[in-house]
């Protein structure tokens, strides 16, 4: 690749939340960015924000756990804005609930969307990256993968992922491509607002009462974890690989 041309950068759940953040902190970087998500017309205000600013980027609708939906979706990206480079494996869905009242198939979705989806857009998009001999892979744990009370499929998938991220880094350093996981604490997004809504409690409150646990006296903002994200897809940080980066505004691990 030559020093001028663009680098195209896929962010999976991008039409809003953290996806949203990191999509526009890339484009702003540089990158030419698909927007995927489930609803390709969801992916319109992020394509608006980022073309607005003078960036490059196409919506894509797609189910990350669907593969023939994930290989079209690569194979469009490819086409509309060249090889795709940068992996940040973001999208996600809660499901959660105490152990003896989960249902399997809240299990299996959640699984089916982190985990699974995370594979499949990896193993759709690692061939360029080879290709390419240059590639950076994000995936998006969670600090819900130490344990968290009604999350058994959500700590099970996030944790996973730290785990697919280390392999990731050991098969594909041979081509010049890093694999890091960034694991969020409490971010305030519609994810979070969910959780509000289902124990009962107004947005506000809950991320007030969050703030009294969190060393820095505030809960996360999308751009937080996208500055995280920024770094580990930079051109600096090819020599940081296999890692796992708590951004939750205190320490965990
Ligand atoms: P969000 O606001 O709920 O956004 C997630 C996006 O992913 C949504 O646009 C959603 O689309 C999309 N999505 C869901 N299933 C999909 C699928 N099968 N294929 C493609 N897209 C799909 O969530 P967020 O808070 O920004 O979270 C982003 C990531 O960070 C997730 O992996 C989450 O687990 C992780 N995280 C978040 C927090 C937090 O505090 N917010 C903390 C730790 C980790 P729909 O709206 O159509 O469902």
């Amino acid at each position: 690749m030559s020093t001028t041309e663009q680098r195209v950068a896929v962010v999976t759940g991008a039409a809003r939340g953290i996806g949203a953040a990191t999509a526009v902190r890339l484009a702003a970087e540089g990158r030419a960015v698909a927007v995927i998500d489930l609803d390709e017309a969801a992916c319109k205000d992020t394509v608006e924000k980022i073309t607005a600013a003078g960036g490059k980027a196409i919506a894509v609708g797609a189910d990350v756990s669907d593969e023939a939906q994930v290989q079209a979706a690569v194979a469009r990206v490819a086409e509309e804005l060249g090889a795709p480079t940068i992996l940040v494996n973001n999208a996600g869905v809660l499901r959660d609930n105490l152990l003896f009242k989960m249902s399997v198939s809240d299990w299996d979705t959640v699984l089916s969307v982190h985990l699974r989806g995370s594979f499949l857009m990896t193993k759709a998009i690692q061939k360029h990256m080879v290709d390419a001999g240059w590639g950076r892979v994000v995936n998006l744990s969670s600090s819900s993968a130490l344990g968290n009370r009604g999350q058994a499929n959500y700590s099970a998938a996030k944790a996973g992922l730290q785990g697919f991220t280390k392999t990731l880094a050991i098969e594909l350093g041979k081509f010049g491509i890093t694999a890091n996981a960034v694991a969020p604490g409490f971010i305030a997004t519609e994810m979070t607002k969910a959780t509000a809504d289902r124990v009962g409690m107004g947005f506000e409150d809950f991320k007030k009462a969050a703030a009294t646990q969190i060393p820095v006296q505030r809960v996360g903002e999308p751009e937080d974890i996208a500055n995280a994200i920024a770094f580990f897809t930079g051109e600096a940080a090819g020599f940081v690989s296999g890692q796992v980066l708590y951004v939750a505004g205190g320490p965990l691990d």
